[in-house]
């Protein structure tokens, strides 16, 4: 079946980025989201403003497209499965179910023989009180967190102490792995054993938001070969299709651990706009449509920084880009603190 009308659930940067790559291939964009103010309204064909489980605004959305992708991986399970029985929803919602939920995407990277750091479910502050050997650690929401939302540090057990957590809302401790580097890789998956990946990004954190991210990455070659090989196996244990992004910690004694893996196109790889012939938005789009897979070429080596808050401000008043500078502004209506707000791609 050709793809006219693609549905995408969410409506932040990657989803106006998404709706950008599927206009190049002459694909409309419906975009469905519960943010009144969505910045990817400016981008898409047509929007859609609706609640997860608004079941007839919901209708409407797929009254309207041939196929379903989505941009964040917080969507209620039911809703994409209950969308799945009407129209294709692409990556599968099983596999969203899967990834949105913090302990069970460890314990599938773990069962492929894959390194994760050390975890345990958190159910009450006793469980706390028993893994003394998990400090310094970091306490997570085991779903609905993003960009460091719902994480807490925590040195020592006293640490809960000062802070008000509802521990029935389910959590993981995650022992603190001693960065060296943190890379990405990202892999879109067509069918088994057909897939384009690009090389290992190096990404920088503040506050748990990322910065910058950069190729090449500087790694050693076992860490080049490994972390792709990894990414290969979990896409293809998926079964996945479209664009998927593992992000990995490198500790100080050069060991890999898969941090987590995002079923979407990633922020790491805004970069491969410029950088490269087919985007990770061109790609998925791609894959999810069944479109020819293009071999992937590499353009330029390239750093992409984010502009968070009001970091975008001189940006948007004429400033002048170099000819290798590449500037994108999301036009989120409000600029907010920790907000991502727009990047800057530079090719070097
Ligand atoms: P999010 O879903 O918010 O992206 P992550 O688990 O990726 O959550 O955490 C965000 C960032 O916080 C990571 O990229 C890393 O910099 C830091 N971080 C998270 N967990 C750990 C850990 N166990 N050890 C060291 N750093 C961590
Ligand atoms: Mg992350």
């Amino acid at each position: 079946m050709s793809i006219k009308n693609l549905g995408i659930i969410g409506g932040g940067q990657l989803g106006s980025l998404l709706a950008v790559a599927a206009q190049k291939l002459n694909i409309n964009t419906i975009i469905y989201c519960d943010d009144v103010d969505a910045p990817a309204q400016n981008f898409c064909n047509k929007f859609i403003h609706g609640k997860y489980d608004d079941k007839i605004k919901m209708q409407e959305f797929i009254n309207e497209i041939d196929l379903i992708t989505y941009e964040f991986e917080n969507i209620p399970y039911e809703t994409l499965n209950e969308m799945n029985k009407v129209k294709p929803v692409l990556p599968k919602p099983s596999v969203n179910r899967l990834i949105q939920h913090r302990i069970a995407e460890k314990d599938f990277v773990n069962k492929l023989n894959i390194r994760t750091t050390r975890y345990a479910s958190i159910e009450s502050k006793s469980d706390m009180e028993q893994l003394g050997d998990f400090l310094p650690g970091i306490l997570k929401t085991t779903t609905m967190g993003y960009d460091g939302k719902g994480q807490y540090p925590i040195k020592k057990i006293e640490d809960i102490n000062n802070l008000n957590i509802d521990f029935s809302k389910g959590y993981i401790l995650e022992k603190l792995v001693k960065l060296k580097k943190e890379i990405s890789v990202i892999i879109t998956r067509f069918e088994n054993n057909s897939y384009e990946i690009y090389e290992p990004i190096e990404n920088t954190h503040e506050d748990q938001i990322l910065k910058h991210s950069i190729i090449p990455a500087q790694i050693n070659k076992k860490i080049f070969d490994e972390s792709k090989d990894w990414s290969i196996r979990i896409a293809e244990e998926l079964k996945y299709i479209g664009t998927l992004c593992v992000e990995f910690f490198i500790d100080r004694n050069e060991n890999l651990y898969v941090n987590e893996i995002a079923p979407r196109v990633h922020n790491s790889g805004h970069l491969t706009i410029n950088a490269f012939n087919i985007s990770q938005f061109e790609n998925h789009v791609r894959a999810v449509c069944s479109l020819e897979k293009i071999p992937l070429k590499k353009i330029s080596n390239a750093k992409m920084v984010n502009l968070i808050g009001n970091q975008i401000k001189p940006y948007r008043e004429n400033f002048k880009l170099n000819e290798n500078e590449f500037f994108f502004d999301y036009q989120k209506k409000e600029i907010k603190d920790k907000r991502k707000m727009g990047h800057i791609t530079t090719l070097i």
